[in-house]
């Protein structure tokens, strides 16, 4: 049996910036990064703008530019199935390897919609592969349907009528992210993807889709049907760490769970959209699926692996940027909710404000508001009140919630980079 001192399952941001992080702390080899992905690694975020838009061609552009390390051993198409913690070993396609660390970073599935004949031609969003053959059916139609009014959804549906392509979006929300977001980020994104042409239909749930592109839909109590020539399902995400339930880790809802250090047992650490972590500042556990929090987990989680005396704390406010069509949205938020929304809005930009049930600010919406979203991502974690935020206040120092606090604050300063 081949025996590695780290072994990494996933090759997204977190599984690529784990084996980075634990080579860069001077963590001793071999190392060796396996995934389920035939593809070496890429960066994910452009896949529903530019590529999909036919602006760039769907090539798979190394993740912050740069491949992996020579001194990784990467087995791509190669899936995990079983990890035994006690043993230290997991078996790898037909393969057990041994590990003296691991990082279990295998990210999140889009969630397959229910009752879709086994051979719909319905096209999901993830890999390189999938934007592969996405674009190459979009080359050729000429309407779109959409399902899902999440990023991803907002992103491709903006993306899709960029190409020319007479693109609708049916959600059951009663306008696109509204649950999240609140009511003014609601109607601006649908704004913008109307002013794209985009025909948005809300109060939308998709009952079926027949062979090979017949949608059925309830809108409002009423039936009606559409035909498409793509049809893309974009309805969230279903964590990847299932796999490792009965395994003696803890999974909950599909996530590996971790302590503040990215620990989820001696020698095994957790990061990504598959992990849900202890947070330092936050003070409770937090799952978060954004690229650059990926990043960073995965680092942290590289770091802790190759010094598991002396581990880090994950104390970085989560966040992301997103961009739907011409118009970039960015979010910091612990993102487990909020009681209110207070937004302010002039000609052009937007902020909003996001409180808990004790005002206290749990997350900050900018468009066009650089200014707004640097301050607020120093406020969250510094635990401001709305209202101070609302005021204009600059982030105080020296004060926090805990011992993360400053450190995220200062490392959240002048920092805007989440963009994928
Ligand atoms: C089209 C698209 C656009 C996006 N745009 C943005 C954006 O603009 N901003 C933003 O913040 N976020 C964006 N996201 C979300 C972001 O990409 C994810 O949050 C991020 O990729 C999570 O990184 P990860 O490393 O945790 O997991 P992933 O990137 O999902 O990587 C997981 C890896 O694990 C592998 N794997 C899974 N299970 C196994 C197994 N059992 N064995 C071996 N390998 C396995 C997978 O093949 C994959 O390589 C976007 C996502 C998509 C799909």
């Amino acid at each position: 049996m081949k025996r590695y001192a780290l072994l990494v399952i996933g090759s997204g941001p977190a599984g690529v910036s784990a084996a980075r992080g634990y080579l860069d702390a001077g963590g001793p080899g071999p190392v060796c990064l396996v995934s389920s992905d035939g593809d070496a690694p890429y960066e994910r975020p452009p896949l529903s703008k530019e590529v999909l838009a036919g602006q760039s061609a769907p090539q798979g552009d190394p993740i912050d530019g740069e491949p992996l390390p020579e001194t990784v051993e990467l087995r791509l198409a190669t899936t995990v199935s079983h990890v035994d913690p006690g043993e230290r070993t997991v078996t790898a396609g037909e393969e057990v390897l041994g590990y003296d660390q691991l990082v279990v970073a295998t990210g999140a599935r889009p969630l397959p919609l229910p009752a879709v004949d086994a051979d719909a031609d319905v096209h999901m969003l993830r890999s390189l592969d999938d934007a592969r053959r996405l674009t190459q059916a979009a080359e050729h139609a000429r309407t779109a349907l959409v399902i899902g009014s999440g990023f991803i959804g907002c992103e491709a549906a903006a993306s899709l009528a960029a190409r020319g392509i007479d693109t609708t979006m049916v959600t059951v929300e009663a306008a696109p992210q509204r649950e999240r977001l609140g009511e003014h980020a609601a109607a601006a994104i649908t704004d913008w993807l109307t002013g794209v042409g985009v025909t948005v239909r809300t109060g939308a749930s998709v009952t079926a889709v027949r062979a090979p592109r017949i949608v059925h839909l309830d809108v409002d109590g009423a039936a009606g049907t559409l035909s498409p020539d793509l049809v893309l399902v974009a309805i969230g995400v279903e964590p990847g760490a299932g796999f490792l339930a009965g395994s003696g880790l803890q999974v909950y809802e599909g996530r590996l769970v971790a302590d503040e250090h990215l620990q989820a047992a001696p020698g095994v650490w957790a990061a990504g959209d598959s992990a849900r972590a202890m947070h330092a500042v936050a003070g409770r556990a937090l799952a978060v699926e954004h690229w650059g929090d990926a990043l960073a987990m995965g680092e942290l989680a590289g770091l802790n692996a190759a010094e598991p005396d002396r581990p880090g704390a994950w104390s970085d406010v989560p966040g992301f940027w997103s961009t739907i069509g011409e118009h970039t949205l960015k979010y910091s938020a612990w993102g487990d909710g909020h009681a209110r929304a207070e937004v302010d809005a002039r000609p052009g930009r937007f902020t909003i404000w996001y409180g808990d049930e004790s005002d206290r600010l749990v997350g900050v919406l900018a468009y066009n508001a650089d200014d707004d979203y640097e301050r607020g991502e120093a406020l969250i974690a510094q635990g401001a009140d709305l209202a101070a935020a609302r005021a204009g206040a600059q982030p105080p120092t020296g004060s926090g919630l805990g011992a993360g606090a400053d450190e995220a604050a200062e490392e959240s300063d002048g920092e805007v980079g989440r963009e994928g």
